[in-house]
């Protein structure tokens, strides 16, 4: 008899941190596995929720603004992160966008100077600009070791953070501003979890990074990495426009 292979998709403070269309994202995870036979539950788990993390495969959590950001770092102090760094120490796959990427690190420190303490996962920290970063962004990330892929997304944060030694970029900014518009990278990676500055939605437009996501939570899970590929001529033509957008810029 073949093993049915389950995903449990966690989605932190969905109705919190959601911003152009990170939602979307969930939605990618969800129907990638779905189409492959994998079945697959999405679980929102919002302000003051004690849900056990660990009974997750992914975890994601998409981008918001200062005062919601505000809230959630101190959700995160109160019940959450313990169990977050636990998740991502043991491998589970994160995917946080903008806000959400700007909390897995150090600190955030506000245009008002207000410093908000983050998970302290990353080994990386954001403090606001005075210029917004806003456009379309083209990026290349060798992320899923098969050579450089291309990652487009819609960036939007005053917030420029700078990566330390404990961490990896997710990519190399091709066109747009990225981590912070001066040294060129893209989001960051620890372990299986990423952070990206990119909404977009992200995922359906970059339906390898998806893949990657899904693929590690199997492993971690199952053993085994291998899956099923897709027809995927939509989303790259979504992908390709985007990418032509962001040349324009
Ligand atoms: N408040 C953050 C910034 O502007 C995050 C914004 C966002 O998630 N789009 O830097």
């Amino acid at each position: 008899m073949r093993l049915q292979l389950t995903l449990e998709i966690c989605h932190l403070y969905p109705d919190l941190m959601n911003l152009y269309g990170d939602r979307g994202n969930v939605i990618a995870l969800w129907r990638r596995c779905i189409w492959r036979g994998i079945e697959a539950r999405v679980t929102g788990v919002s302000l003051s929720s004690s849900s056990d993390l660990s009974q997750f495969d992914i975890l994601f959590l998409g981008g918001g603004q200062d005062r919601e950001q505000k809230a959630i770092c101190y959700d995160f102090a109160r019940v959450k992160a313990p169990q977050i760094r636990k998740a991502v120490e043991d491998g589970t796959p994160f995917l946080a966008i903008c806000g959400g990427y700007q909390l897995l690190g150090e600190y955030y420190q506000t245009g008002s100077g207000e410093k908000l303490p983050g998970l302290g996962i990353m080994d990386l920290y954001t403090v606001a600009g005075r210029k917004r970063l806003i456009g379309n962004v083209v990026a290349q990330s060798d992320l899923a070791g098969s050579g450089p892929a291309r990652l487009v997304g819609f960036e939007n944060h005053s917030g420029k953070t700078y990566l330390g030694r404990g961490v990896k970029p997710l990519a190399r900014v091709l066109s747009g501003y990225g981590n912070n518009g001066e040294d060129g990278l893209e989001g960051a990676v620890y372990k299986n979890a990423v952070g990206t500055y990119l909404h977009g939605a992200l995922l359906p437009k970059n339906p390898w990074l998806a893949d990657w996501l899904i693929s590690q939570a199997l492993k971690r899970k199952y053993g085994r990495a291998e899956i099923a590929p897709l027809d995927d001529t939509l989303e790259l033509m979504a992908q390709e426009s985007a990418a032509r957008r962001a040349a324009k810029r």
